[in-house]
């Protein structure tokens, strides 16, 4: 069910999505050549986002998944972090790569990349398919990301409106009747 009625504007396409998807990939192989890095997916919405951007990296990865909920001010990173579910991989000393659908207010990567760093890891990097900076209202490193977008919701290529969307090939904007 792909649900086209709903859809107002294309924002990317999946021919958009896939050509920056390489370049992305290009440059972690670039930065992460001769390391051995820990990928971790946030569930759920970075999953197709994951799946592609690995098979353009070409150096040995460890991947991983946390499903993680952020409570408490979206202005600090001392809010609670709930782990709906954890890693299984301990990482300790390890360079550390997390991926996510979007980076909105920034407050869940900020948390997240914080509790990363106090169980040791060596470093911790965030590559992102969609950037929303003019929503940001904590600080927080973005290193890799596919798109800048504006402040508009979007659905598609993971990202979810109560679960729906998420297998969208592009990345689009929903006509307000969708939201109903
Ligand atoms: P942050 O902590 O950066 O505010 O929240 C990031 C999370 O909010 C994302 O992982 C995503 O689940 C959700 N989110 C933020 N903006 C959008 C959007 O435009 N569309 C969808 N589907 N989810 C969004």
């Amino acid at each position: 069910m792909q649900h086209t009625n709903d859809i107002k504007k294309t924002l990317f396409t999946q021919q958009q999505i896939a050509a920056r998807i390489e370049e992305m990939g290009a440059e972690i192989t670039k930065d992460y050549a001769g390391k051995r890095p820990i990928v971790i997916g946030v569930l759920k919405g970075a999953w197709i986002f994951l799946a592609d951007l690995l098979r353009e990296v070409d150096v040995d990865v460890d991947v991983d998944f946390m499903s993680v909920s952020s409570y408490g001010s979206g202005t600090t990173t001392s809010g609670s972090l709930t782990i709906v579910k954890d890693l299984t991989v301990d990482v300790s000393g390890r360079d550390v790569i997390i991926v996510e659908d979007i980076v909105d207010t920034g407050t869940t990567l900020a948390r997240l990349k914080e509790m990363l760093l106090a169980r040791n890891a060596n470093s911790v990097a965030i590559a992102t398919l969609l950037n929303k900076p003019s929503r940001r209202k904590v600080e927080v490193a973005v290193n890799y990301f596919g798109f800048e977008i504006p402040d508009e919701f979007v659905v598609g290529f993971g990202l979810d409106f109560d679960e729906k969307y998420r297998t969208l090939k592009d990345v689009c904007v929903l006509k307000e009747e969708a939201y109903m």
